[in-house]
């Protein structure tokens, strides 16, 4: 067997009997880490915590039993795709469909075979992880290694709503590099790409919070999503951008701007995102975060005018749009 060719990831045993516990990880060594739980409230918790990349999931234990948690799972958007194979001592028609009515992926028939349990395990592993590597690679930019555009929509809309449930403010920073097709008619594509790696990676270790979002949306511009940041936070965090891109030292010879690569930024904070009253099946109405992104292109666009190399702050909801 092509041992190093084994898949490595996350697997969460569940089972309210300790002696199937017990019996499910020795079959499974070597196969990537291996966690335990002894009742649905329990693997809730730990799938919440550190979420498996494959659970096995006993169908019959007392309190909440497994196709509770197994439905409760797949009703959870950032944990609906972990594969869950049951382990059922009632191995008929009917048992089967209701568990995979409610998501599951496979069988495994109690008392469990070695065999059968690393061959299932291997095989679902192996796609979650294949899967899990497409999914990132289609929401990250080559170049930087940063989110990118579609990433960043995505995470802007879950935030959105966040931000509408709580009432906190949310903040956007819009960045683009100044001068940047002169950069490259200077010194080359190739060189324009470091400038853009190294701008990439000092705009992320200023966003310092973990729920901070920096993106690459395009050619040489930049967001930076800062939810629960109000326009102080934002513009204190846009005006370190532009210092530490600056401090960065990048030679930009033909920048009319100053010596080295800048950024210009707009940022924009909706303070309290309106909900503007409920529609007739109770759907909260109000703006979507589209106009937050205009917001925040037109003070880029401001910031330019005023001579790049600086912040221009606004925030939302303008008298205009309320
Ligand atoms: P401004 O200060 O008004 O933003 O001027 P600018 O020259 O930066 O703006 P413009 O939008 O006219 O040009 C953007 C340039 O960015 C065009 C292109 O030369 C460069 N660019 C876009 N994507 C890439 C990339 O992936 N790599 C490199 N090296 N350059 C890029
Ligand atoms: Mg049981
Ligand atoms: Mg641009
Ligand atoms: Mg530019």
């Amino acid at each position: 067997m092509l041992v190093d060719k084994l898949p490595q990831g996350t697997v969460l045993i569940v089972d309210d009997d300790a002696v199937v516990v017990q019996a499910l990880g020795r079959m499974l060594e070597g196969l990537g880490q291996i966690r335990f739980a002894l009742n649905g409230e329990q693997a809730l918790r730990l799938v919440r915590e550190a979420p498996p990349d494959i659970i096995l999931l006993d169908a019959e234990m007392p309190g909440t039993h497994g196709y509770e948690v197994c439905r409760a799972l797949k009703q959870d958007p950032e944990l609906s795709d972990i594969p869950i194979i049951f382990i059922t001592g009632h191995n008929d028609d009917d048992n089967e469909l209701r568990g995979l009515d409610a998501g599951a992926v496979d069988f495994i028939g109690k008392p469990p075979k070695p065999a059968l349990v690393q061959a299932r395990v291997r095989a679902h592993m192996q796609l979650k992880l294949a899967t899990d590597a497409l999914r990132r690679s289609a929401n990250t930019d080559p170049l930087t290694g940063l989110a990118n555009r579609r990433a960043f929509e995505h995470g802007l809309e879950r935030e959105w709503d966040r931000a509408r449930r709580t009432g906190a403010p949310i903040s956007l920073l819009m960045l683009d590099i100044d001068h940047f097709k002169q950069f490259n008619d200077a010194l080359g594509h190739p060189e324009g790409d470091r400038c853009l790696v190294r701008i990439a990676q000092m705009i992320q270790q200023l966003a310092k919070r973990p729920a901070d979002q920096v993106a690459r949306i395009g050619g040489e511009e930049f967001v930076v999503l800062l939810p629960e940041t109000d326009q102080d936070g934002a513009q204190h965090v846009a005006q370190s951008i532009v210092e530490g891109v600056a401090r960065l030292g990048i030679d930009h010879p033909s920048s009319p701007v100053a010596p080295v690569a800048t950024v210009s930024i707009g940022a924009t904070t909706m303070v309290r995102i309106p909900t503007g009253g409920r529609g007739t099946n109770e759907e909260p109405q109000g703006p979507d975060p589209a106009v937050l992104i205009h917001d925040a292109d037109q003070a880029l666009y401001r910031a330019k005018q005023a001579g790049r190399n600086r912040i221009v702050v606004s925030s939302l909801p303008s008298p205009s749009t309320t």
